[in-house]
């Protein structure tokens, strides 16, 4: 049998590449099986003076609040560092079903958005998505979990695992990895029933960046030295009645030499625009940077300073991001920005640092299978390479355990 700690992005590929290969799994996951459309309720924000990280505790992890990209990325990083991941992301692809939504998707605000980007001589796209135009209502709300389940989850794929055989237990919180002599033995849980220890000899550990580092450091790994979250700040101001709350957010992409741009609306800037402002008056623009890997999770907690790189480039996307506001005819006298976010924790355990190719760390039995293996900041959304990554290595147990 194969445990799987975490059913987010990464854990839920390994189970079902497992399922389908009729591996005995049992997925462990701290949060519910909730409905996607709930999944705001279970945000637990990991903020300090630095940072305001989001990430959800909740069966399908953090990509039950996603805003559906699928950005094909680290094909090329991988590969320098021997690892191969161009076949699973054609796979990833496909099986996601990503694409451009049809124009029937793309709002007035994220015309504005093309059109004005265009006129300043930037390059621009529409943004590749995991969403179905036939079910997705407009509504604007895929970050607070969508109402209509119209984009993929991660659920998604631990449905089908669970209908091929394997076991998901929810409300379980995986607190200690067990090891002797360098193998894994089994790990310690606490449920609502007190702790319970359950043995197997293969972990695949996808708790996410910071939490699958908290369990590493208690082996005495050298996880959670490292930390990148890829930041980002949402700068926007006031067009009256454009409308952008309601639109598919992030649906078009402009991919600069420091930073990437999407359309995106934050409640923050309605607040910060000046008074008589309403959601439906603001066209805002995401402004998003791969960070130098200087976090750490220290004690448990992140900490997260932003280096002088850090923050010339996110000026430089800000002033971008004004540039293009301001051509779209947003009041420049609006223009404003929410404090510094970030939603891609990875890198604490990353390639060559703690886990090797095959995604094994040190240990016998002990793998990693989430965005904690990725080495460097991608600052582009990283669903797909992890999912890549994790089908991959799926693919080695399959042949490992047959
Ligand atoms: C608002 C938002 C929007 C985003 N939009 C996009 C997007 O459009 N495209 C994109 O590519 N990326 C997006 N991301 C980023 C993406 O969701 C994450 O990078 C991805 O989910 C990370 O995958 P993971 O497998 O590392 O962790 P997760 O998917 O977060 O999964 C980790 C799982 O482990 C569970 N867990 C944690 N600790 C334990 C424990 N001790 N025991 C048991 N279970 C545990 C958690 O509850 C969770 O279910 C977004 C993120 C956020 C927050």
């Amino acid at each position: 049998m194969v445990l799987i700690v975490g059913s987010g992005v990464g854990g839920s590929m390994v189970a079902l590449e497992l399922a389908k290969s009729n591996i005995p799994v049992t997925i462990i996951e701290k949060g519910p099986f909730a409905k996607v459309k709930d999944s705001a309720n279970y945000y637990n924000d990991e903020t300090n003076e630095n940072i305001d990280l989001l990430k959800t505790t909740i069966v399908g992890g953090s990509s039950v609040v996603a805003a559906g990209n699928g950005v094909r990325i680290l094909e090329d990083e991988m590969a320098k560092i021997g690892i191969d991941i161009s076949k699973e992301l054609d796979e990833i692809e496909e099986l996601l079903a990503i694409h451009q939504l049809n124009d029937s998707h793309i709002g007035n605000g994220t015309r504005k958005f093309i059109e004005s980007a265009k006129s300043l001589g930037l390059n621009v796209m529409k943004m590749p998505k995991f969403i179905r135009e036939e079910d997705c209502l407009k509504c604007g709300k895929c970050a607070w979990g969508c109402p209509y389940d119209a984009k993929w989850s991660a659920q998604d794929f631990i449905k089908q695992a669970i209908e091929l055989g394997a076991n998901l237990m929810d409300n379980a919180e995986v607190i200690e990895i067990i090891t002797q002599d360098n193998k894994v033995k089994g790990l310690k849980i606490k449920t609502k029933n007190g702790e319970e220890i359950i043995d197997d000899e293969t972990i695949v550990l996808a708790a996410g960046a910071i939490d699958s580092a908290i369990l590493l450091q208690k082996l005495g790994l050298k996880a959670g030295e490292k930390l990148f979250v890829d930041p980002f700040v949402t700068i926007g101001g006031v067009i009256r009645d454009i409308g952008y709350n309601s639109e598919v957010s992030m649906n078009a992409l402009h991919i600069g030499r420091n930073f990437v741009l999407a359309p995106h609306y934050s409640m923050f800037i309605t607040q910060n625009a000046g008074e008589n402002v309403n959601p439906g008056d603001i066209l805002g623009i995401m402004v998003k940077i791969p960070d130098d890997t200087l976090g750490r999770i220290v004690n448990g907690k992140v900490i997260k300073k932003n280096t002088t790189k850090d923050i010339r480039f996110i000026a430089e996307g800000a002033a971008t991001a004004g540039a293009i506001l301001t051509a779209a005819g947003v009041d420049p006298t609006t223009i404003t920005s929410t404090h510094l976010r970030a939603a891609h924790p990875g890198g604490t355990a990353a390639i060559g640092d703690v886990v090797d190719t095959n995604l094994k760390t040190e240990i016998d039995g002990l793998y990693v299978g989430d965005a904690s293996v990725i080495p460097k900041a991608p600052g582009a959304p990283p669903i797909i390479a992890i999912l890549a990554l994790a089908k991959r290595l799926g693919k080695h147990l399959v042949k490992e355990l047959s």
